[in-house]
């Protein structure tokens, strides 16, 4: 029902907040593909422009600029002009991973999706055949680690996740699996019993599902059981959030998100710096944001389970972006390291 009634209309998006000017010409004139589920729409501000959600979700006039993006970014960031022959599903960065790519539609259309060229420009056409990607996986024997993603794989019915996550883990140089999806945040709903069934099934091959939430305030009851009920069907979860300016760029959001996630058992992995995809530069803060964020409100300052990894992803795999700070300097006697407050300590240099 929530995808049935997606809100991706002028009309249906007015029942949830009093539409802006600037929001409205942007939905009149946008080419891209736009919406999202009723739920994700019912946590949005009524009054608030500048809501987190809102501006994840409406599009913007900004959204015609381009300064920092790259053209054809898709094809160049997972290698898709290379000499190797690989179907449309596989992208590769790395010798001994992959990601699966088996569908392009999702719940939630996220403005700043540094796959918008399949997904919200949708000028990107590729074809998303399961049983060519499952054939070249099994015919390449270098793969232990196979990432499913898309689009949002969870929007798969039940039927066809339960035939691609078998096939999968029948291939036997396959040892783990993840998958990305946005649903236990904008789309809980989705976890059903059923769900688990097919995710669940097996205790071997292992199945790590990485989430994406940038605000606490897309942290709800039903995001909490949904995920819940994914680690009681020995389902991991991990949040890869993106540093998005003006939404969790600053102080007070970037540590609340953090802290929230761990209350809901999502243990923070990533924070991603945002893509050059184009025309998402409305959302870029300055590339070594992230980091000092991380020193300054998680390092030291709340629990170290909240700690993600501040990285870049780029076409030769992701980057960290985190310099090290805490070795302030070091002799051939000892180490001085500085904690959160500043205070210093030494360790002696132990020789190699
Ligand atoms: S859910 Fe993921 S793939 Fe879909 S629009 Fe959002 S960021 Fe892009």
């Amino acid at each position: 029902m929530q995808m049935q009634n997606q809100v991706n209309t002028l009309e249906k998006l007015e029942q949830y907040i009093s539409v802006t000017p600037e929001e409205r010409e942007a939905i009149q004139s946008t080419k891209t593909k736009w919406g999202t589920t009723p739920y994700f729409a019912s946590l949005m501000d009524y009054n608030d422009p500048n809501c987190p959600i809102r501006k994840q979700v409406i599009p913007s006039k900004l959204e015609e600029q381009n300064e920092f993006g790259l053209e054809n970014y898709l094809v160049y960031k997972e290698n898709r002009d290379t000499k190797e022959d690989r179907p449309d599903t596989i992208a590769r960065q790395y010798h001994n991973r992959i990601a699966f790519t088996v569908l392009k539609t999702c719940a939630n259309y996220c403005r700043h999706c540094f796959r918008k060229e399949l997904v919200v420009d949708k000028s990107l056409e590729l074809d998303f055949n399961i049983n060519e990607g499952l054939e070249w996986i099994k015919e390449h024997k270098e793969i232990r680690d196979v990432l499913i993603t898309g689009g949002d794989p969870l929007l798969l019915s039940d039927d066809k996740l339960e035939y691609l996550i078998r096939s999968i883990r029948d291939i036997e140089h396959v040892e783990m699996i993840r998958i990305g999806s946005r649903l236990p945040i904008v789309l809980p709903h989705r976890i059903t019993d059923d769900l688990l069934k097919v995710l669940g099934g097996f205790y071997k091959i292992p199945i790590w599902l990485n989430t994406q939430c940038n605000h606490p305030r897309e942290i709800t009851e039903k995001t909490a059981e949904a995920v819940f009920k994914l680690m009681s069907a020995g389902i991991n979860v991990g949040n890869q959030a993106v540093l998005l300016k003006g939404i969790n760029d600053d102080a007070k959001s970037f540590k609340e998100l953090h802290e929230k996630l761990l209350t809901i058992r999502v243990r923070p992995y990533y924070v991603f710096y945002t893509e050059p995809a184009p025309g998402i530069d409305h959302f870029r803060t300055h590339i070594e944001r992230g980091a000092e964020l991380i020193r300054n409100t998680l390092r030291g300052h709340t629990t170290g389970l909240a700690q993600p990894m501040y990285v870049v992803a780029t076409n030769i795999g992701k980057i960290p972006l985190m310099p090290d700070y805490y070795i302030k300097h070091k002799s051939e006697k000892e180490y001085v390291l500085q904690n959160h407050r500043g205070q210093t300590t030494t360790l002696p240099n132990i020789p190699e």
